[in-house]
């Protein structure tokens, strides 16, 4: 069998931002699917205001439904091209019981205003948009039932730059005006820096550092976290760093490494990193890091 996600513990608090971060294949968007239930987790709970949803039936789920929605990383394939925006932000209202066409037209007209888009688009199909104005749609749609938990999943992984920051905004914006709470999934390390108060690094299916985002980013203690902001480019082109190059992709996880999972492409790897597997432990304050020699290695 495969664990695409093995032992990991994270909780999110209310009307903050968890950014988490790793390559293609470490478990992240597999973690974001099992808090929704999406994917049905094999063990483990996840509570949600105290409770564990694991134990709800379809009626419990379906209520529980309008406080957790997801954000897909392409808006290209997460609309239905079928369907105009207002079908496509209404169909959430329509399910949870809003009969009335007129308040349901209401309501998408409110949220097409909210994420920067015309009322009068309202009967359009999603390939009349670009990128950036696709993705406010499904924006729009995860608002539509006024949830508090948001999973963004590679929310912004494929728009151009520039969008993505258009985006990034609309979304830090929104979770002001609503006080929504946001699980915001990347594979870069920046674009998590922008809107996260916390973020988890993840790698083959475990938390490999966990810490507030200035923290982090400052003095990265896990060297798969120094790797990977070592490898994103600078702004600054004054900044100089040491460029830390992984080698080979990450191993398979029908058959993980033993001992610290990363020790196969860690450059400070001794003996005891194939043998023991290192836990978890707060090294600094809020500061937390799975390496046997955190805080001792590194650039
Ligand atoms: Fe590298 Fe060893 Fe730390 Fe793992 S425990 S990250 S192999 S130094």
């Amino acid at each position: 069998s495969v664990k695409a996600v093995d032992g990991v513990t994270i909780a999110i608090e209310s009307g903050e931002t968890l950014g988490l971060v790793g390559e293609s294949g470490c478990g992240k968007t597999t973690l974001g699917r099992a808090i929704l239930r999406l994917e049905e987790p094999t063990s483990g709970t996840v509570l949600f205001e105290g409770e564990n949803i694991l134990t709800y039936d379809n009626r419990q789920m379906r209520l529980l439904r309008e406080k957790m929605q997801i954000i897909f990383q392409d808006p290209f394939s997460s609309l239905n091209p079928r369907k105009t925006v207002a079908q496509i932000i209404g169909e959430p209202l329509l399910i949870h019981g809003m009969r009335s066409r007129k308040k349901r037209l209401e309501r998408v007209q409110y949220l097409m205003e909210v994420v920067g888009l015309r009322k009068e688009q309202m009967q359009r199909y999603p390939h009349m948009f670009s990128g950036g104005q696709r993705q406010r749609i499904g924006v729009a749609r995860a608002l539509a039932l006024n949830p508090q938990l948001i999973v963004c999943d590679e929310a912004v992984s494929a728009l151009d730059v520039s969008i993505q920051a258009q985006v990034l905004n609309l979304l830090k914006d929104l979770q002001e005006e609503f006080g929504l709470t946001y699980l915001f999934i990347s594979h870069d390390l920046h674009v998590v820096e922008h809107i996260s108060d916390r973020v988890a690094v993840m790698y083959l299916g475990k938390i490999a550092e966990l810490a507030l985002g200035a923290s982090l980013y400052q003095k990265p203690l896990h060297p798969y976290s120094q790797a990977l902001l070592s490898a994103s480019p600078m702004p600054n082109p004054k900044r100089r760093q040491k460029r830390i190059i992984l080698k080979g992709d990450v191993p398979s996880p029908i058959e993980p490494p033993s001992g610290c999972r990363f020790h196969t492409r860690c450059i400070y790897a001794k003996p005891i990193c194939g043998k023991d597997e290192p836990a978890l432990r707060e090294i600094d304050h809020h500061h937390w890091a799975a390496c046997h020699f955190a805080g001792e290695v590194g650039i």
